[in-house]
Order: C-alpha cells, then sequence, then structure tokens
C-alpha cells in the first residue's frame, strides 16, 4: 500500500522525478496527519506556514485514499490514465443520494472534494499540483474543475433569445453579443465562460446561461449536446473534485432540501479555510432584495424599454400586474428603509417578527399564479417553461419574503442591511447576496447611485 512518505519523502517518488526536488519535514508531518484523518474518519485542522507545501501535502493523501480500492482490487471503472481533465464539473438538481457511476447498483468511485476560495489556487491545483502527483501516483484517477451551473451556455435559452431578441435586450451593445454568442457556441467545446473570449453583460448572459430554475433536462431539444450535462458526465467519473466555497456550501443547502450540486463525496478539504466562514454563513440563509424582485419583474416587463417576456407574447393584462407589483415592491422596500433609517447604518438587527406588514407577497403570488395561467396556455413546451420557471422564482422570492416577515425557524438571527447596487441594477444582486463587510461600501460599489434595503436570515454562530 503506498504511503504518502513513498511520494513526498527525500528518496520518494518525488524526488526521483524532479531534479532539485526539496523534501519538507513539516509537509510529510501534515501529510500523515491527513492521511490518518481520513482513515480514522475524524477532522483535521491543519496550520502552516508558507513554503510547507501545503497543496501536495494534502493532495497527495487525499488521492490515495481515492484510489485505495484499486489495489485492493476492486477495480473502479476505468478513468483516463492519470487525467487532469480541466473541463468543468457540474452541479445542481441531482437527486442527494449517489447520482454517480451510473446508477443501477454500480458502487460509485471514492471522490475527495477540494474546496478553496480563489481561482488562482484552483488553477495551480488543477494545471500545476495534480498532473504533478498524476506523473508519479502508481493508479490512476481523474480530476475536474467543477464550475456552477451558471458558467454554461444554455443552448436552448439562447436559441430562444435569439428569437425574442428583439424584446429582451433595448441596446446595440447587446444584441451584438448576442449575435456573438450564438457564434461561439457553435464552435465552443466546453460551453463555459471561461472560453468565451470576452466578458459578456449580465443582461445578456443572464438570458443564455444554463439556468437550474428554467431547464427541461432530458426532455429539452438540445439536451444531447448540451454542455452543462456533458460537465456532469464528467464530474460523476472523477475521484477529485476541485471546487469553490460557494459552490460546495450552496451544495450543502441543497442537500437539506434533498437536492444536491456534487456528487456523493466521502472526503472535503478546505484550503484558504479562512474564508469558509463567511462562504457558509453565505450560502445557508435566506436572502430577499429588492433588486432580485425587480429583476424578475423586468424580465416580465420593463416600463423603461418597453420589452420583455409580456411585450414579446403581446400580454398586456401581464404588463399592468408587472407595474402593480413593481409599485408595491417599490413601498414594500421604501418602507423597511423608513422604518430603520433612523437606527444609523445597516445593518440594523430585527429580533422581533413582523416588523410590517406584508403588503408585497399578495403582489409577487398573485403575478405568480397570473403567469403559470399564461404559460399553460402556450403549446411550445420550450416557451411554456420559460413562463413557468419564472413563476416559480415569484413563488420563491414571496416564500422568502414570507419567511423573514415571520422569523419562523429557530437559531437564526435576522437584519436588514443598505448596500449599494450599480445604475442599473442588473448585476447588483449577486452583491447583495454576498457579505461585503456587512454594509461596509467597498471598491465593488464604487460610483453606485443607489441603496437597496436587504432582509437576511443567518444562523447564529457560536
Ligand atoms: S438541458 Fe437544460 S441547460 Fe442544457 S440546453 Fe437544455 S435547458 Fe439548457
Amino acid at each position: 500500500m503506498t504511503t504518502p512518505d513513498e511520494l513526498l519523502s527525500p528518496t520518494g517518488r518525488l524526488a526521483a522525478r524532479l531534479a532539485g526536488w526539496e523534501s519538507r519535514p513539516q509537509q510529510m508531518v501534515m501529510a500523515n496527519l491527513i492521511a490518518e484523518a481520513i482513515a480514522n474518519r475524524q477532522h483535521a485542522i491543519v496550520e502552516a506556514g508558507t513554503g510547507t507545501g501545503k497543496s501536495l501535502a494534502y493532495l497527495v493523501p487525499a488521492i490515495l485514499a481515492a484510489t485505495a480500492d484499486q489495489v485492493e482490487g476492486d477495480a473502479i471503472p476505468a478513468p483516463a490514465a492519470s487525467r487532469v481533465d480541466d473541463e468543468p464539473g457540474a452541479d445542481d438538481e441531482g437527486a442527494a443520494g449517489e447520482n454517480a457511476a451510473g446508477g443501477s447498483g454500480t458502487r460509485r468511485p471514492r471522490r475527495i472534494v477540494i474546496s478553496t476560495h480563489t481561482i488562482a489556487l484552483q488553477e495551480q491545483l488543477v494545471t500545476k499540483d495534480i498532473p504533478l502527483v498524476a506523473a508519479v501516483m502508481p493508479r490512476e484517477f481523474s480530476a475536474v474543475l467543477v464550475k456552477g451551473r451558471r458558467n454554461y451556455v444554455s443552448l436552448r435559452r439562447l436559441a430562444l433569445a435569439r428569437e425574442r431578441a428583439g424584446s429582451l435586450f433595448p441596446e446595440e451593445g447587446e444584441m451584438a453579443q448576442l449575435g456573438e454568442i450564438s457564434g461561439w457556441a457553435k464552435q465552443t467545446a466546453d460551453g463555459s465562460l471561461a472560453d468565451l473570449p470576452f466578458v459578456p453583460h449580465d443582461a445578456v448572459w443572464d438570458e443564455v446561461a444554463s439556468d437550474a430554475g428554467n431547464c427541461m433536462g432530458r426532455a429539452c431539444p438540445t439536451y444531447k449536446q448540451c454542455h452543462y450535462y456533458a460537465a456532469r458526465r464528467r464530474m460523476a467519473h472523477a475521484q477529485v473534485l476541485i471546487v469553490n466555497h460557494a459552490l460546495f456550501f450552496s451544495d450543502l443547502a441543497l442537500r437539506r432540501g434533498g437536492a444536491s450540486l456534487l456528487p456523493d463525496y466521502d472526503v472535503v478539504i478546505f484550503d484558504e479555510a479562512h474564508m469558509v466562514e463567511g462562504a457558509a454563513s453565505d450560502h445557508l440563509g435566506v436572502s430577499l432584495s429588492s433588486v432580485a424582485v425587480d429583476r424578475v419583474l423586468s424580465k416580465l416587463y420593463n416600463e423603461r424599454t418597453h420589452r420583455g417576456l409580456a411585450v414579446h407574447y403581446g400580454l398586456e393584462e401581464l404588463e399592468l400586474s408587472v407595474l402593480r407589483c413593481r409599485r408595491a415592491a417599490e413601498d414594500f422596500f421604501g418602507e423597511v428603509r423608513a422604518k430603520l433609517a433612523d437606527r444609523g447604518p445597516s445593518p440594523w438587527r430585527v429580533t422581533a417578527p413582523h416588523l410590517l406588514p406584508d403588503t408585497l407577497g399578495d403582489s409577487l403570488q398573485g403575478l405568480g399564479r397570473q403567469l403559470r395561467a399564461a404559460g399553460e396556455k402556450i403549446t411550445n413546451q420550450a416557451e411554456r417553461h420559460d413562463f413557468l420557471s419564472l413563476a416559480d422564482r415569484l413563488a420563491g422570492l414571496a416564500g422568502s419574503l414570507d419567511m423573514w416577515l415571520g422569523q419562523n425557524e429557530p437559531g437564526c438571527v435576522w437584519w436588514v442591511e443598505f448596500k449599494r447596487a450599480d445604475r442599473r441594477g442588473r448585476d447588483a444582486q449577486a452583491r447583495t447576496l454576498r457579505p461585503c463587510g456587512h454594509g461596509r461600501a467597498d471598491e465593488r460599489h464604487a460610483g453606485c447611485g443607489r441603496t437597496e434595503p436587504i432582509g437576511s436570515r443567518r444562523r447564529l454562530r457560536s
């Protein structure tokens, strides 16, 4: 049985392969500690200084553990030999419980998740460290860099966006980008943002990205060519998954509801672990922002540009309902702000339920029902799906509002904060969902013109 020392020691495989390999005693201590923790199913926390060689110190025992079955003669279905597939993995909506390895009783591969905060570290692992380990490891394994679903273009949504471009994109630059994405989508092998030669406008990518709430899965006419599902298949056969903290905790949050982004795994290793707390609290809570509401409403009807789904389908009643809902949202968030503003700068703890009456939930729910009814009359399955997914989103927003106002989940803290949105408010949703020092403006918010109230729920930290 290969041990970490056989790879890392002064006479080990790495030393034999690399001239100038410098064996580090602390690295071996760390590697053996991690091997022991994995074998005994224990937690281990390691703090090691610069120059220890931490990534190899966890990769070597982790990969040895993930491939341990191979030396016990219980073969893992053959992955490409020591291959590092830097194409992505996947996320979302698999049922929790093993969704890999083809089901029907096939045993899944042992799997290790390595979670980092920065892309730079992910790139180092994928392009440098893992290939190095693969070159000296006497076993076969595959590793994938797992990206979130929204990194991938949805070919079905792209085709739909092109059909509706006139009512979706008021600006020439956006139309031009849509054309460029269409050309790129015909030849990209990867289908992810990393392969796109330019950074698209949020508004454009939002219309063409793979979206869990708006995916037809196997019923999709472009399912066989789908980049996202291709990535999922690669992930399902990998033993090492490189993810970021945000994706890891999104998966964890989904598992509480019986779904998952990642396939089942045996071990997780957090590098850059000082960022774990922020990512965890960000993803294990619920938040609602005026920007999130505005964004959904604008997809339906944008009164400034007179664009949106309602305009495209000539649904005037729906346009009016969107306008009413938008007014209700403006009034509600304005009242939240007015109620709390005299407490000084946000964030503001809200210690009792029902800070103010729910004057928005009914509008969101009603609009959702109207949208659903309109969608159910559409015979084209793909187009109908678009309506229904937006109706689901409205219902989800109403549910978050109800939960936040009622504070009906024990063990949580509740608060409101203002954060700046960009001038158009289009890309502010991610910012509002991501903490930036609990309300401090930072450089990402420079030049922004307005503030947004946000209600959030977070579990108490011990
Ligand atoms: S399967 Fe889902 S993500 Fe893939 S192209 Fe179809 S709708 Fe888009």
